[in-house]
């Protein structure tokens, strides 16, 4: 049987950031042969950019990262495959077989024992339970996102030679994702309009839903509003303190009515895999895995971070399934995984530092706020324009610099935008 001193299964925002943190902290000399890193893609995209492949403005084949480079540079061993089993007693975990395209297998399942293993496979999208549910689109990862482009390039086209010459998109859920998504696609579709003669023009009705009272409920109410006006100059009809009760192939029923809706996509809320429950460990009504201060999880030396995991605060506050807490959380893991290789004592417990929210309305839009320094809550700045794209965007370089280091992630950056400045923003195929 393989064994590794750590393993860290889910390479996302997190999980890949914490190999390449504890993979340099190693060297090249034991680094690869300590750390294993194990994801069912061979691609790593930063999931926050998942809108932005979903409408075709980012190029996922330009813009992923070969989970194969990032170890060779960062000295950490990768494996590719899914997590199918878990024995935390045994400190084992079993990886399932790998097929080709014609079912035949590759690379036959494998159990791998290992000293400590930091789970970080991310989420799905929480159903609810809603009835015509597999009606709609999800954007859970890269394949999702493709698979969506395709669709919507598809529907445009189609529209833009239809009688009906009207396309209806409805946006479940208007949370972060839910309204990038909504101002991501208006600027796609403008830019479809640039490409296609003045006889195919069609319209784009893009109806954005959500149960409570206004849009990105999860952040400040500041930003909240600053967006709305943003959203309606782009013409996305904003339905607040509406629930979804049923999704047709064509609708999308409401409790305030019937919206007509060519294409569907589900973003409210997130929920673990189901195979969670079965890993032997304490999890919560969402699959997530229970952990504590030190981001332990119920088994002794097994830790879980960002999306899959779930900390409560001692003041009953949860840390938000978010891009920033998982970094801030791969970081605190590096330091006291480094510590316990080290065998040295490690008594800081995990403080979560809320940097502020950004959103994303566009190609050169933005809100947020920001803290001017997290460790002083009080002292934040509002930020809107193309400013607070700028922040948003520089989030994204954050987690490349730090998988990649300063030199790759520049060049990565010039690339994309010769990329953009040659082929135009759009990605039609
Ligand atoms: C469209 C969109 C926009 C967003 N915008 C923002 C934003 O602006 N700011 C922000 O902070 N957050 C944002 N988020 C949320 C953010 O993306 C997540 O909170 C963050 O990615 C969670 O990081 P993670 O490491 O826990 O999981 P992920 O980044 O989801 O990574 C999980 C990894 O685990 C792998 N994996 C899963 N299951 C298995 C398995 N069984 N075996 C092996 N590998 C597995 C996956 O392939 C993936 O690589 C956005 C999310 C979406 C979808």
């Amino acid at each position: 049987m393989q064994h590794y001193d750590t393993i860290i299964v889910g390479g996302g925002a997190g999980g890949l950031e914490l190999a390449a943190k504890l993979g340099r902290k190693y060297g090249r000399g034991a680094g690869k042969d300590k750390i294993l890193l194990i994801d069912r893609a061979i691609v790593h995209i930063w999931k926050p950019t998942l809108h932005e492949v979903a409408v075709g403005t980012l190029n996922p084949q330009q813009e992923g990262i070969l989970y194969t480079t990032v170890a060779r540079r960062n000295h950490f061993s990768f494996m590719l495959g899914e997590l199918v089993a878990f024995n935390p007693q045994e400190r084992t975990l079993t990886v399932g077989e790998l097929r080709d395209e014609d079912g035949s297998i590759l690379v036959p399942k494998s159990t791998i024992s290992f000293n400590k293993c930091v789970l970080a496979i991310g989420s799905g999208s929480n159903s609810f339970g809603t009835k015509g549910f597999e009606h709609a689109f999800t954007l859970e990862n890269a394949q999702d996102a493709q698979r969506f482009q395709k669709y919507l390039f598809g529907r445009f086209l189609q529209t833009s030679h239809s009688d009906k010459r009207c396309l209806n998109v409805a946006i479940i859920g208007g949370g972060a994702t839910g309204v990038e998504l909504a101002a991501e696609m208006t600027e796609a579709y403008h830019e479809m309009h640039q490409i296609i003669g003045s006889a195919n023009r069609f319209r784009i009705e893009i109806n954005l839903i959500e149960a409570t009272s206004r849009i990105l409920p999860a952040m400040p109410e500041e930003v909240s509003a600053q967006s709305m006006p943003i959203l309606e100059r782009k013409q996305v009809s904003v339905h607040t303190n509406t629930r979804v009760l049923e999704i047709t192939e064509q609708s999308v029923i409401t409790d305030k009515g019937e919206i007509a809706a060519d294409i569907v996509i589900w973003t409210a809320g997130i929920k673990a895999a189901d195979r969670n429950t079965q890993f032997h460990l304490q999890t919560n009504a969402i699959n997530q895995f229970i952990i504590n201060e030190k981001l332990e999880t119920s088994a002794k030396f097994v830790y879980a971070l960002g999306d899959c995991a779930s900390l409560t605060l001692a003041d009953g506050s949860r840390i938000p399934a978010t891009a920033q807490a998982a970094h801030q959380q791969a970081s605190y893991l590096a330091k006291l995984l480094w510590a316990a290789a080290n065998e040295r004592a490690f008594d800081e417990t995990f403080v979560y530092q809320d940097s502020g929210a950004l959103v994303s309305l566009g190609f050169d839009k933005g809100v947020g706020r920001v803290a001017a320094n997290p460790k002083k809550q009080e002292n934040t700045i509002f930020l809107k324009g193309l400013l607070a794209k700028w922040a948003h965007m520089s989030l994204h370089l954050l987690h490349h610099f730090e998988v990649l280091g300063l030199r790759k992630t520049t060049v990565l950056a010039l690339a994309r935008l010769a990329q953009k400045r040659v082929s135009g923003r759009l990605k039609l195929h």
